[in-house]
């Protein structure tokens, strides 16, 4: 018999709660401030953006929150997601290494964001909200959103930034195609927008000024509220599916991993394999090494400072402790731009703080060649994202190699990289250069 590389599990074998950290904390996370009054915000602060009842969970410390039936019924459109084992990458390598991947590029939109835009879009359609104001940058939350809101029945308005609107048509495409409505930010659709615009007409917009904008529209809209697709508690919860469904096909593989590794930029999808793992390394005393990897051009863990900082450019969002390179921080145009935002998830600033995680930085080029050989190996041209994790997980694998030992490798292949080929041209072009 040949080696076995596929590890599915049936419908029904889909998570039936979202795993929340905060249960297990063993030291509790200092809470978000209002930026005003300096206190922790309070739910009314909270429902000015955000419907109650993702407030609640966004505050909410229960360990497990039963996921809805009619988001288990969406995510069975591609849920569970097969874990491979990557033979062909293990075999050019020639390592003793077992390597595995959980693979999130299977949604409809290509990653793992999917997992809580459906919960998010549910929760508000709950609420009686009719309209989704949101930010992106390359594309990928808001398609994700923007398919979300069209399960459900929302309107979707989304702010993108406007070098990405202008040079990465393909997802603002798709957003169309679910219906969205799709601004290039900063835009003249909002006051901050507007300011800035007048400022300077060439103003090639960030994350963190989209997501202003969209806030601004959340709360000067009637019926409209904001989401965002990374960072917050309930959204890296929701994400937790990953690492649920990965440990039953860890177990059917009969194998258990030493090192698991996930790319990160604001946390999400990093969150979402490791943090059930995270929960047997605290209450099981399990030796995992786990790993956040993130570009050295934008090095939050790896270079930034842990402090209360603002998630946006114009303070508008409650102050957040966690690992930030400054709210202003404009990031150098990386090829993976959804790792290009200035701060890092409070619970995964948290862990790391704590010891639980450890984070890396990676350069650019060595992110593509490792993306080019996962693509000649395993055959799936990976997100660039997603190749951050990718090259890590071959750092890994070389060293176990050199050790003369096994050991059991797991990474995200956190989205599919069909809409980020002119940055793969890039790369074979020698265009790309290291910060
Ligand atoms: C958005 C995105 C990321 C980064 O976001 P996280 O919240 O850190 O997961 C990573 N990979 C892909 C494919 C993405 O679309």
């Amino acid at each position: 018999m040949s080696t076995r590389i596929r590890y599915t599990l049936s419908q029904d074998q889909m998570p039936k709660q979202w795993y929340n950290i905060l249960a297990d904390m063993p030291e509790p996370m200092p809470p978000p401030l209002h930026p005003g009054t300096k206190k922790p915000v309070s739910l009314e602060d909270m429902v000015r953006i955000f419907p109650e009842n993702l407030v609640m969970q966004e505050m909410s410390s229960e360990r497990y929150i039963e996921i809805p039936e009619p988001v288990r019924d969406v995510y069975a459109l591609y849920r569970p997601t097969p874990l491979l084992r990557a033979v062909r990458l293990e075999k050019e390598l020639q390592t003793p290494a077992h390597i595995y991947y959980k693979n999130e590029s299977v949604s409809p939109a290509g990653s793992h964001k999917p997992n809580t835009a459906i919960a998010q879009a549910y929760y508000n359609k709950q609420a009686g909200v009719k309209r989704l104001a949101t930010e992106t940058g390359a594309g990928q939350w808001g398609s994700s959103l923007a398919l979300a809101c069209s399960l459900f029945g929302l309107e979707c308005n989304v702010y993108m930034v406007k070098v990405s609107y202008h040079q990465k048509p393909y997802r603002r495409m798709m957003m169309e195609t679910w219906g969205a409505t799709v601004h290039a930010s900063p835009s003249d659709q909002t006051e901050f927008g507007r300011k800035l615009q007048h400022e300077n007409p060439h103003c090639a917009g960030s994350l963190g000024i989209a997501i202003s904008e969209a806030i601004e529209d959340a709360v000067k809209t009637p019926n409209t509220k904001y989401a965002l697709g990374s960072v917050l508690n309930h959204v890296c919860m929701h994400q937790t599916v990953i690492g649920q469904e990965t440990m039953l096909q860890m177990e059917q593989a009969g194998e258990e991993p030493d090192v698991i590794i996930g790319c990160a930029g604001g946390g999400s999808n990093f969150a979402g394999l490791s943090f059930p793992f995270v929960r047997r390394k605290i209450t099981e005393k399990k030796k995992y090494r786990i790993i956040a990897v993130e570009p050295t051009a934008c090095p939050s863990m790896t270079k930034g400072e842990l402090r209360y900082d603002f998630g946006d450019t114009a303070q508008t969002t409650p102050l957040i402790m966690m690992y930030t390179l400054g709210h202003d921080f404009m990031p150098p145009s990386i090829h993976a731009g959804g790792l290009r935002y200035h701060g890092m998830a409070a619970t995964v600033s948290h862990l790391l703080k704590l010891g639980l995680i450890e984070a890396q930085a990676v350069k650019q080029t060595c992110v593509f060649e490792a993306a080019a050989l996962f693509a000649r190996t395993e055959g799936i041209i990976p997100a660039p994202e997603s190749a951050h994790a990718i090259r890590v997980a071959i750092d890994e694998a070389v060293k176990a190699k050199e050790e003369g030992r096994k050991k059991v490798i797991l990474f995200n292949l956190s989205g599919h990289g069909l809409l980020d080929l002119t940055s793969f041209e890039a790369f074979f072009d020698g265009e790309l250069q290291d910060v």
